[in-house]
């Protein structure tokens, strides 16, 4: 066993991450699954929303001019010629004294330009009596009013929302062109390991970085492959790092320099190991490289460490891949410190800190095999490499790892 001869800066690795991940190609994606998505092309209206003009109200089209004057104390009467319905239009022209009953969303019969809210009108014996005049356009939703025809409505780059897949149905679209979500390969190693869902026994443990992996993929907007726990065995690690059709590569343990850490070497001789220890704190034994058309990272089977390392390399690299943005994908926050944080200079310190009284506290264990540590924690603080610590009341940023607000967390 030997150690590191050297580690490479954090800013280093991940410049070299970022120079390798450009967005993915397009695919085609149905209607109904593009929600979540990132949008590969702007998209045009084809069609004017809505096509035809409609009423906002239910009530009676009429001709503006015709109700001037009407008043509560003078009401006047229209003749009622007919209805238009939500699809159902109404057939004729309306001439000048008439009125038509229509509901809202129906559209406006030819010869009509505004409509009386039934609020104020009053039927009886065919005709409508108006209480108030309305002028022209009065409660009529033009054409195009939403959405006019040739309108670029959501630009490539965009992270498609529930209601940007509603208005893409609303003009007429069935399928959209997104980018492709990176397909993400888990090669988990260790001979200590059972699968996720069994019971540790023994010396043996639960392999929970799959499972940690899986949902930061997920959240990332990448796709996990099918993958089955790997023995601390050459040949096997082997095959799994040279099987096709993975964008990304994530190798969780043997990365480091112990006489059982294949993951390095292997990666070497397959491809490239373009890095392989980092100046940090934990997941310094961390490392990426390329295989093929993937990226690899080596993540330290600790699993403080091998959060760490995907936050820090693998989850820019998928977010990049599928089109977000690479940066942290929660809020962050700036609050000062509640007590003095130590930190060696020459690496960077990746600390896991919870949020008391709007203070910032560092989280006392914080070995890297206590993944607890993550779960009491609100956030990380990521100390620079050139400084020794911070002292108490130092702003701080955090980077929050919920989506919501730490104060509706439990
Ligand atoms: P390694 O990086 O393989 O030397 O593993 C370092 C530590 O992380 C050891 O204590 C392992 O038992 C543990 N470990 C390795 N892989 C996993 C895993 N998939 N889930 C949880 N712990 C792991
Ligand atoms: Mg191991």
């Amino acid at each position: 066993m030997q150690g590191f001869a050297e580690r490479a800066d954090v800013e280093d690795v991940e410049g070299f991450v970022a120079a390798h991940a450009a967005p993915l190609p397009a695919e085609t994606v149905e209607l109904l699954a593009c929600a979540g998505r990132v949008l590969a092309a702007d998209v045009a209206a084809e069609v004017d929303v809505p096509g035809f003009a409609r009423s906002a109200m239910d009530g009676y089209a009429v001709r503006g001019e015709d109700t001037f004057g009407a008043s509560d104390y003078d009401p006047l009467a229209l003749r009622l010629v007919g209805e238009s319905m939500p699809g159902r239009p109404f057939s004729g022209v309306l001439k000048p004294g008439e009125a038509v009953r229509i509901m809202t969303g129906a559209p406006i019969p030819d010869g009509a330009d505004a409509v009386v809210m039934a609020e104020v009108a009053r039927e009886r014996e065919g005709l409508v009596e108006v209480r108030e005049a309305v002028p022209p356009r009065k409660h009529v939703g033009a054409v195009g009013e939403d959405l006019r025809r040739g309108e670029v409505v959501l630009r490539a780059g965009r992270r498609l929302r529930p209601q940007d897949a509603g208005l893409l149905a609303s003009i007429g679209v069935a399928r959209v062109r997104c980018v492709r979500r990176p397909r993400v390969r888990l090669v988990v190693t260790g001979d200590e390991l059972l699968p996720a869902g069994a019971r540790p026994e023994g010396a043996r443990i639960v392999d929970s970085n799959s499972v940690t992996l899986r949902a930061l993929v997920a959240r990332d907007g990448g796709e996990t492959l099918p993958f089955a726990l790997l023995p601390d065995r050459e040949d096997a690690i082997r095959a799994a790092l040279a099987a096709p059709g993975a964008d990304v590569v994530l190798v969780s343990g043997g990365s480091s320099v112990g006489r059982e850490d294949f993951a390095p070497r292997l990666v070497a001789e397959l491809g490239s190991l373009d890095f392989h220890g980092v100046a940090m704190r934990p997941s310094s034994p961390a490392g990426v490289g390329r295989i093929g058309d993937a990226l690899v990272f080596l993540l330290p089977g600790n699993p403080v460490s091998c959060l760490c390392a995907y936050e820090f390399f693998a989850g820019p690299a998928v977010r990049a891949l599928g089109g977000r943005p690479r940066a942290w994908p929660h809020r962050r926050v700036r609050l000062p410190l509640a007590r003095k944080l130590t930190s060696a200079v020459g690496r960077v310190d990746y600390v896991r800190v919870a949020i008391e009284d709007g203070r910032v506290v560092p989280i006392a264990t914080s070995g890297a095999s206590i993944l607890s540590s993550t779960v009491r924690a609100a956030g990380c603080v990521i100390v620079p490499r050139g400084l020794e610590g911070m002292p108490e009341g130092a702003e701080v940023e955090v980077l929050l790892y919920d989506e919501d607000a730490p104060e509706a967390r439990t």
